[in-house]
């Protein structure tokens, strides 16, 4: 794999890929998006056909029903998705970085192939469990816990915030727990648990601002035992596993941030040409024209930031600092794209059934999932020794 990759000279495969998932993206999801987004419904059927294109299974070898692909196809098939519909990126991001790849990275031989071609496949979900109502960025203060009775764990605890928890096709989640304290530091874990096991609750879905055909559940363990063989990885290693799968679910939401940020500029070209005010295209006004430059300019650098962060991470090379700097602009281009593209539309940008005001909507929530701002701020001034 190369250690190179530049917008505009992607190598062919890489191409078609987004070209595929950009029709796609364009001929089925784009004409349901308002409906689910209106009725807060996870879009199934779309669900449906990205499992049929094996998006589910597209970092993943082949030996478990995978693509044979890598991380950086499935950044492109999250930029085009999140051109027209953020809720439907996410729900395979989450599937995908958060739901299969702690078991393809942690898994033992058994764990990866009793999950991973179900998962791979689309045809069931896997969320990741690990914030909490007290431990969000701060992920240590984790109450949760998983004590060992003979060969079963017992789980009691609550989640909070967790995607694709509750859907009809979900069959996982992975949670962290604390299963010991060594020198008064808890030792995170993270276990598998079905989620037919009985004590384990996904209740009522939110009421989101945004990411409305998403699903997002709180969770609660009331006295969950799962054999003790389900634990993932190490015992104890549980904190420092996560961080890496969200270290590369970084690049993952730089690149559907990106395809926010471009869904935004697409749109405001199209309206500017079009709609007329004073006799002429909206567009023709130099401060729209400029408005819509500054978009494209933030969508292309954070596209670069998350090529070059991916790169590192095919290459083996260290990429933490790159992956909270594209996280960072990427989210930071989305959220201003979709401000200046509301602008751009005026009254009909406030209309919920423009991909524009859905953008709107959206976009908040980039900042804040998995890593907000101040935590990326943070993931960098440490990687410069502050
Ligand atoms: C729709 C949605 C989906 C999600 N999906 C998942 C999921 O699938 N799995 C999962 O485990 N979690 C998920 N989350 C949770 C998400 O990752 C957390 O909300 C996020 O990490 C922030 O944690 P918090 O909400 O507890 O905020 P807090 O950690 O309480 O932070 C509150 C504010 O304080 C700031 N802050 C905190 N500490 C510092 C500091 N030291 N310096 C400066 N500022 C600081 C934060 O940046 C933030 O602005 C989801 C959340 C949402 C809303």
């Amino acid at each position: 794999m190369t250690d190179f990759l530049a917008t505009g000279s992607l190598p062919d495969e890489y191409r078609e890929l987004a070209l595929t998932v950009r029709d796609f993206a364009n001929r089925v999801v784009a004409p349901v998006a308002a409906k689910h987004d209106a009725e807060h419904s996870f879009p199934y059927e779309v669900v449906a056909g990205m499992a049929e294109m094996g998006l589910f299974g597209l970092p993943f070898p082949e030996e478990y029903g995978g693509m044979g692909g890598d991380y950086f196809a499935l950044c492109l098939a999250l930029e085009e998705l999140g051109k027209v519909d953020q809720s439907v990126a996410i729900t395979l991001e989450a599937g995908v970085s958060l739901g299969a790849m702690p078991v393809y990275r942690f898994g033992n031989d058994k764990q990866k192939q009793e999950w991973l071609p179900q998962l791979t496949s689309g045809r069931a979900l896997a969320a990741f469990g690990l914030t909490e109502p007290g431990a969000g960025s701060d992920a240590g203060g984790t109450r949760t816990t998983a004590v060992l009775d003979g060969d079963t764990w017992v789980i009691n605890g609550s989640k909070q915030f967790i995607t694709n928890s509750g859907t009809d096709i979900t069959r996982l989640v992975t949670v962290t727990a604390v299963t010991g304290q060594v020198e008064g530091k808890k030792r995170i874990s993270t276990i598998l648990v079905p989620t037919e096991t009985p004590g384990f609750v996904a209740e009522p879905a939110y009421n989101k601002v945004g990411w409305n055909a998403s699903d997002t559940h709180p969770l609660s363990f009331t006295d969950v035992r799962v054999p003790a063989e389900n634990l993932l990885g190490e015992e104890g290693r549980g904190y420092a596993n996560f961080l890496r799968i969200l270290d590369e679910g970084r690049i993952a939401i730089a690149a559907l941030s990106v395809g926010a940020a471009q869904g935004c500029v697409d749109e405001s070209v199209r309206y500017a040409k079009e709609r007329e005010a004073f006799g002429q295209q909206i567009g023709r006004n130099q401060a729209i024209a400029f408005k819509i430059a500054r978009m494209e300019a933030r969508a292309h650098a954070a596209r670069t930031a998350y090529y070059d962060a991916a790169a590192l991470m095919l290459a083996g090379k260290p990429f933490k600092k790159q992956a909270s700097i594209a996280k960072l602009v990427a989210s930071e281009a989305a959220m201003d794209n979709a401000r200046d593209a509301t602008q751009i539309f005026g009254g009909y940008g406030f209309m919920n059934e423009y991909a524009v005001a859905r953008h709107y909507r959206d976009s908040k929530i980039l900042e804040i999932g998995e890593g907000t701002t101040e935590v990326q701020l943070m993931l960098i001034g440490r990687e410069l020794g502050l």
